[in-house]
């Protein structure tokens, strides 16, 4: 077994990481401290220079301007992206554009291609994805109020929903909402492309992060659908399958998302070993020569490799057998791997002593922004459950035999 990277990517890998250290990195404290929203200019000039680069979009399809890289390759560069926080959004694969670019790209028709799939892809525009609604439990995102009803040619969309992430400055958002009332639980809901200058599209606010409401891309929104029309040409995919694709857009995510954390975990591991080999506790000794530090940098190293490991063979798994086989995979990586970044962060903070809560270093933005991460996507406890209920289902099974 070859743990290097493939030989067709080290050079992509080894590019991307200099694009990130020379050009992303020295822009993180302005573009953190203004904002999104104000930076954007800012950040389209580094998209711009990521393009010339040749670096622009590393999961698209090639078709769409995008390297085509695969699942694995795509994970190794997810992780390098992750070492900043505008890794993603400058390589044009950000959450929540990178999901709907994937569902866009296998179930949009023609004419949703041209409107929404290839301005995205190229970074003009903006999108988000509507489905948490407040009054619901998103755990259980069976449960939907909103609604979509026929009405001639049209829907009319009526609900409520929130945490519709990026939804600030987006062009449209895919809108999960109720068409056939009637059907099984994961055949209810339809996934709909509600541009946001629709008559009754009201983006209520932008809900604080732990004090923090943020601006244009990095926001988390509270929306009302109130008697939003649209043509029924704007539903993706067939009527009642917006469970089966949001599955698809969760499979490929969670390895994104848990590659970016390892990148996270990477750059926040630099920070606090460099930390404790200066900081001196007394005239002569540093923080480093501590055994409780020297027992956290030893159990972030162990929890950081394993986590790349079981994402890597995840990956992996999904690309050469199919999601279908991931799937225990995939819920075990998605609450090991956020609980390896927060346990990092947080274990970082500590041994920063104060200074760990300023904004003087990277550490306390990603304390704030980060701790979603075992809540979205499914949260900790439900993909415990899921992994168990299975292992446990194949022992209790052996009592048949
Ligand atoms: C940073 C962030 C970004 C997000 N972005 C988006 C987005 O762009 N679009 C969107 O639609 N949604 C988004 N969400 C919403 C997210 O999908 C939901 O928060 C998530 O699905 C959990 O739903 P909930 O908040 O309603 O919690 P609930 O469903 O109310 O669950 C609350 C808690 O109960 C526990 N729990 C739930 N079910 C079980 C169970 N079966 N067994 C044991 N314990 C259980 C868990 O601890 C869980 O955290 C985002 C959330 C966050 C934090």
């Amino acid at each position: 077994m070859d743990f290097d990277p493939p030989e067709t990517v080290r050079p992509l890998l080894d590019r991307i990481e200099t694009f990130v250290a020379d050009h992303v990195m020295p822009a993180e404290a302005d573009v953190l401290e203004r904002g999104f929203a104000a930076a954007t200019p800012q950040l389209a000039e580094l998209r711009g220079k990521c393009k010339e680069a040749g670096l622009w979009g590393p999961q698209l399809p090639r078709e769409l301007g995008g390297l085509g890289l695969g699942l694995v390759e795509h994970g190794l560069v997810s992780e390098r992206l992750g070492r900043s926080p505008l890794g993603h959004y400058v390589f044009g694969c950000q959450a929540p554009d990178a999901g709907n670019i994937e569902i866009l790209h296998k179930y949009g028709t023609p004419a949703q291609k041209a409107r929404w799939l290839e301005p995205l892809a190229r970074g003009d525009i903006r999108s988000c994805f509507s489905m948490t609604e407040p009054e619901n439990p998103g755990s259980n995102p069976t449960i939907l109020s909103c609604a979509a009803r026929k009405d001639g040619i049209d829907y009319v969309i009526d609900g409520h929903k929130w945490f519709t992430s990026a939804a600030d400055g987006s062009a449209f958002a895919i809108v999960m909402a109720v068409t056939n009332p009637d059907a099984p639980p994961h055949a209810r809901a339809s996934m709909i492309i509600v541009p946001t200058d629709t008559p009754g599209f009201e983006l209520v606010r932008n809900i604080k992060i732990m004090g923090d409401e943020g601006s244009g891309y990095g926001t988390h929104a509270e929306i009302w659908y109130r008697g939003c029309r649209v043509p029924e040409t704007n539903r993706l995919g067939a009527e009642g399958a917006g469970f089966l694709i949001a599955q698809e857009r969760l499979g490929p995510g969670r390895i994104h998302h848990c590659m970016r954390w390892i990148g996270i975990c990477e750059r926040v591991f630099d920070t606090l070993c460099r930390h404790i080999t200066r900081r001196k506790i007394d005239d002569e000794k540093t923080l480093a020569t501590r055994q409780i530090a020297q027992a956290w940098v030893a159990e972030a190293r162990a929890d950081i490799d394993a986590s790349r490991l079981m994402v890597l063979q995840a990956a992996w798994t999904i690309e050469k057998k199919g999601f279908s086989m991931a799937r225990d995979q995939v819920s075990l990586i998605k609450f090991f791997v956020a609980n390896v970044m927060l346990k990092v962060v947080d274990r970082a903070i500590q041994l920063h002593g104060a200074l760990g809560i300023t904004s003087d270093t990277i550490l306390a933005h990603y304390y704030v922004h980060e701790r979603g991460a075992r809540i979205y996507d499914g949260p900790d406890e439900v993909h415990k459950m899921v992994v168990a209920k299975r292992i446990l289902a194949r022992y209790a099974s052996e009592d048949a035999r």
